[in-house]
């Protein structure tokens, strides 16, 4: 790495918060993650707000030496891949958000914008735990759950883009609770963050015996409370923990017999649980595997970049340069 390495600004837009930072061809941080609050207004991420953040961050970059080439972003939900406009975020409530242009007006420079879980495949392809491998599969579980596939040495994103969202397959649509795709009993009202606060709420509601209620005080129950309890011996918190292990795991041996792969690296809030829970979660996914020799080989681990959409957002950037090898 040079002084002069082309870089670029990579931002991920998640549901709550903004990471940002500068990242080179190399994929080397040239500064630290900054992660920042998304500003809403009447429930609705403010756009402008976004773009007022990065002003400062844009003028930084300007004044570096070397190529600064473009901002690349990284958002949740669902963003069209030609027009760079967020289809859907639910939880930005965001629907038909014009983000690569409206940022492209701002700073007069290339932008380029994609998914987060398309992106963080792409990141992991180029600079982490993907990038010796020919197939893998990346599983967000957070809030919400999904996944985005790198198949046969390229990314895949089907017909528009969007494979992965395995999250909304449906498990249940007659007795499941309501999803926040406006359809019932979708796998992430299963096996996500939200679904497991919401387990944990309905246990304390319920008058179950569990140390959820001291933990919360007034407070809903959030997801790391009930991992919280769990580690204090709390047998209401394992239970719903190992029933959402068991969905997961599900979830994951059906992506593993449809497509064939040995490993899954996996991003978002939940997969910083506690220390033994993607063993779990891939012990799980064992027993539900066609083929039981494959089962052997299978790993589930950590994303093992700081934010691999965040890294996939410059990658993004850079492809468009011919700066880092063509990898979609
Ligand atoms: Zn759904």
């Amino acid at each position: 790495m040079t002084d002069k390495s082309p870089f670029s600004l990579a931002l991920d837009i998640g549901g709550t918060k903004l990471e940002i930072g500068m990242i080179d061809a190399n994929g080397n941080l040239l500064a630290g993650i900054d992660r920042i609050a998304i500003p809403f207004k009447d429930g609705v991420a403010s756009l402008e707000g976004i773009l007022d953040i990065m002003d400062d961050y844009v003028e930084k970059a300007k004044k570096r030496k070397g190529a600064f080439r473009g901002i690349g972003l990284s958002s949740c939900g669902l963003v069209d891949l030609e027009s760079g406009v967020v289809i859907i975020s639910p939880n930005q409530h965001w629907y038909g958000v014009p983000l690569r242009s409206s940022v492209r007006e701002r700073f007069d420079l290339p932008v380029y914008t994609a998914t987060d879980t398309r992106l963080a495949v792409l990141g992991e392809a180029a600079w982490g735990a993907g990038s010796k491998v020919q197939n893998f599969a990346w599983v967000t579980m957070g809030t919400g759950l999904g996944a985005a596939f790198f198949l046969n040495g390229k990314l895949y994103g089907g017909e528009r883009g969007f494979a992965g969202a395995f999250g909304h397959n449906t498990v249940d649509e007659i007795n499941g609770y309501p999803c926040g795709c406006g359809r019932r009993g979708c796998l992430e009202t299963y096996a996500s963050g939200r679904a497991l606060a919401r387990n944990g709420q309905a246990a304390v509601d319920m008058g179950h015996m569990t140390v959820l209620k001291e933990i919360a005080k007034d407070r809903r129950i959030t997801a790391k409370m009930v991992f919280e309890a769990e580690l204090m011996g709390d047998e209401v918190a394992k239970h719903l923990i190992n029933q959402l292990v068991r969905y997961a795991g599900i979830g994951i041996s059906q992506l593993i017999n449809i497509m064939d792969i040995n490993l899954i690296i996996m991003g978002g809030g939940l997969s910083k649980a506690g220390p033994d829970f993607l063993k779990r979660i891939e012990s799980e996914s064992k027993k539900h595997l066609f083929n039981a020799k494959a089962a052997n080989e299978i790993r589930i681990i950590r994303e093992s970049l700081p934010n691999s959409a965040m890294y996939g957002a410059a990658a993004n950037v850079f492809m468009h340069f011919g700066d880092t090898e063509v990898l979609w």
